[in-house]
């Protein structure tokens, strides 16, 4: 195929494109198919003959797109989002167009340029220290993990990356509430899963720093090196905020590494009326929050910022002869920021997203959501008949239907079970839950790029129905 046909399908691609985003409500958000049922309809060698793209994109109309869920359905109230928008969707073509691979600065000066301006737009954007450095990860996890590495590597100064573990034995600390993903991160650099100790929470899902601060002074005690604190801005069940400036102080009385988990929430920082949220966040060494999830930005595209700028670059850097340039004293080489040497060119979207809505457009769109939130929480609360089982900061209502006060949790958790299947089987709506305390928890999330009034009126109203159903 050459560029007249680029053209040529282009233009009919877009058309689809359109027509789907257009007619997306029209789909059921959860996809309806049982699990085999793609793969069977996939034959089991790859042709040796070129096939048209016709018949291509017909096996997508017809054998992908029903195995698909919609995530860009805005009564997409699952986990959390991950939303894109227009010019997100249009910049991530014209990424592909150019097909470059941004490693060094060398290998497209433009997208290095960009990249660190646009992310020191987003550090002012969401109110961080002016001292700290942005660059763009694929995912929150890799920003975790790239957090913990050189937190690893700062305090052995770089005695690990050099000679590998000694006897060393660290410890990691979080909340019972914190992402799976700091686990993971632990595993892979080293640390050991036994080593990331889950700190209690208090009746709202943050940490206690009272319990965080006897867990370091007994592991002090017992031989164990504390090195780094990973705060919660926004948990994934419940959206829980820690204490930040307590860890923070925490973290600077016994010179460990705080690094702040801000996924979904701290997408919230870029208003200035939850800045008080993170009232202390100038103690933190790194940050990391996922324009993927509630910026419109279509994933992947994580912004994680980090104080010391040089220790992160110390603990990636290679510099292998055929990738030395002579622009290497002064140009940033994102390679060395992190895991991956290859890199998309993640930034063009995000400057996309950002000029197209504009820092005053993309607030109103997050004010909107959390907005409709606190109705949805109060026709809930209203029908005296839910029980509201987290406080609500930003966006996601943490509820349960509760009939009757004297049936037992395991009761109330089958029936919640119940609730969920009967939203999602409609295929009109997508939630997920989650357990708090042990309860059954349904999630209502409302951060769908176009979740409106009527959306939010639809699940309530698929809530409520099955609500007085069950009494009659
Ligand atoms: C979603 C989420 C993550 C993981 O994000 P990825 O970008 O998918 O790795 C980590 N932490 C929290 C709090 C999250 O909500």
């Amino acid at each position: 195929m050459n560029s007249d046909d680029l053209r040529k399908y282009g233009h009919e691609f877009i058309d689809w494109m359109a027509d789907y985003l257009g007619n997306i409500e029209q789909y059921p958000v959860v996809s309806q198919v049982n699990h085999g049922d793609i793969l069977k309809q996939l034959p089991d060698s790859p042709p040796d003959k070129s096939e048209s793209m016709d018949s291509i994109m017909n096996d997508f109309k017809n054998i992908i797109i029903p195995g698909m869920t919609h995530w860009q359905n805005p009564s997409f109230h699952a986990y959390f989002p991950a939303n894109n928008s227009v010019p997100s969707i249009l910049a991530e073509m014209l990424t592909a167009t150019l097909g470059a691979q941004c490693m060094i600065w060398q290998t497209s000066p433009a997208a290095a340029e960009l990249e660190e301006r646009v992310m020191s737009w987003m550090r002012d954007m969401l109110g961080l220290p002016s001292d700290f450095t942005g660059v763009i990860q694929d995912t929150a996890s890799t920003s975790t993990l790239v957090s913990l590495l050189t937190a690893r590597e700062k305090y052995t100064d770089w005695g690990i990356n050099q000679s590998g573990f000694d006897d060393k034995k660290f410890r990691v600390y979080c909340s019972t509430e914190a992402h799976s993903s700091i686990e993971k991160a632990v595993k892979i650099a080293g640390i050991g899963k036994n080593n990331l100790i889950k700190i209690p929470v208090d009746k709202n899902f943050a940490i206690i720093p009272e319990e965080l601060k006897n867990a370091i002074l007994s592991d002090i005690h017992n031989g164990f090196i504390p090195l780094c604190i990973v705060a919660a801005f926004g948990t994934t069940g419940s959206t829980a905020v820690d204490p930040i400036e307590q860890l923070g102080l925490i973290s600077k009385k016994y010179n460990i590494w705080l690094h702040i988990d801000a996924a979904f929430a701290g997408n919230a920082l870029i208003l200035p009326e939850y800045r008080n949220l993170a009232k202390g966040i100038e103690y933190a060494d790194s940050f990391v929050m996922n324009p993927h999830k509630w910026l419109f930005t279509n994933f992947d595209c994580s912004a994680y910022f980090v104080k010391d700028k040089g220790a992160l670059i110390r603990t990636f850097e290679i510099m292998p002869e055929y990738l030395k340039t002579q622009h290497d004293n002064v140009a940033n080489n994102y390679r060395d920021w992190g895991i991956q040497l290859g890199r998309r060119f993640r930034a063009l979207k995000l400057w996309f997203v950002i000029r197209s809505f504009g820092v005053n457009g993309l607030q109103s769109k997050l004010r909107e959501h959390i907005k409709l939130a606190e109705y949805a929480e109060n026709m809930l609360v209203e029908s005296g008949k839910f029980e509201i089982l987290a406080p609500r900061l930003f966006n996601v209502i943490c509820f349960r239907f509760v009939p009757s006060i004297d049936l037992s949790n395991e009761a109330l958790n089958q029936i919640n079970t119940e609730l969920l299947i009967f939203l999602n089987t409609t295929g009109s709506v997508y939630l997920t839950h989650t357990k708090l305390n042990g309860n059954f928890t349904i999630r209502l999330v409302i951060a769908q790029t176009n979740v409106e009034q009527k959306h939010v009126d639809k699940v309530l109203n698929l809530i409520f129905e099955y609500v007085n159903k069950f009494y009659s």
